[in-house]
């Protein structure tokens, strides 16, 4: 593999990864709040309009990967399906399972796993989950054909992540703020403004809706469709294993 962003940097592979590994240590014990406040709570919606449109149920069994603090997962685990929270970095999966503690949630698995290259089975989930996590991953081919691969036939993929917005004047308006106010809310709040700063260019850097689409067809699955958010701000992509 050449060189991947970082950002809006192109470093090699293995820096992309160590560097990101870095970002989410730095920022685990702050990022539920960061989102709040970046987001201005929106981000609460995106996800349970995300889990919604997935429709989990109870017994199924779901792998949400990059699973980080565990929104999505506690959010699946009501419909009593058996979630696996899967994510690289031990110390966002450590938050999540204090906040599972916390809200007194004690069914789900944890897993430190790269979604380049799991450890589990061939055909082991009923669906799989990234939210916010995709665009993190270094080798974005490689953790969609890992995410085809532990599916079972019928199985479905859900993926909700930033986008490209196409609302006219909105865009600029939501550049200007990505790029000024993201990095200062992370740097008077989470005292770390290099790590919102990436987060933010790693969102530019991000395929649009339809070559995202395209990739998710060309690691095998079928009926891939997009649901724009916020005018494309977010989006969610979905597919299934056939
Ligand atoms: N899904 C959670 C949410 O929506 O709040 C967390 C999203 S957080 C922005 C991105 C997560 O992706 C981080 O927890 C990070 O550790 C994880 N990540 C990045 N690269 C990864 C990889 N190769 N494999 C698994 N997880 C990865």
């Amino acid at each position: 593999m050449d060189k991947v962003s970082f950002g809006y940097e192109d470093v090699p592979p293995e820096e992309k990864t160590r560097r990101v590994g870095g970002v989410f240590s730095s920022v685990a014990s702050q990022y539920d709040l960061m989102n709040d406040l970046m987001s201005a709570g929106m981000h609460r919606h995106w996800k349970s309009q995300f889990v919604r449109r997935l429709r989990p149920r109870s017994g199924e069994t779901i792998l949400d990967m990059a699973g980080g603090t565990g929104d999505i997962a506690f959010r699946i685990a009501e419909s009593g399906a058996q979630v696996t929270v899967a994510d690289i970095n031990a110390e966002m999966l450590e938050v999540g399972r204090e906040r599972a503690a916390r809200r007194g949630i004690d069914d789900l698995l944890w897993a430190q796993e790269n979604a380049e290259a799991l450890t589990f089975p061939d055909q082991t989930f009923d669906a799989y989950t990234i939210a916010f996590g995709i665009r993190n991953v270094t080798d974005i081919a490689a953790a969609l054909e890992e995410a085809h691969r532990v599916l079972r036939i019928g199985g479905r993929f859900f993926c909700l992540e930033f986008s490209t917005p196409t609302w006219p004047g909105f865009k600029e308006l939501y550049d200007r703020y990505s790029e000024t106010v993201v990095p200062k809310i992370g740097k008077f709040v989470a005292k770390d403004e290099a790590s919102y700063r990436y987060l933010v260019e790693s969102i530019r850097r991000f395929p649009a809706m339809d070559e995202f689409k395209a990739m998710i067809t060309a690691s095998g699955f079928a009926r891939v469709s997009v649901e724009p958010i916020l005018g494309g701000a977010v989006a969610i992509h979905s597919g299934w294993k056939i």
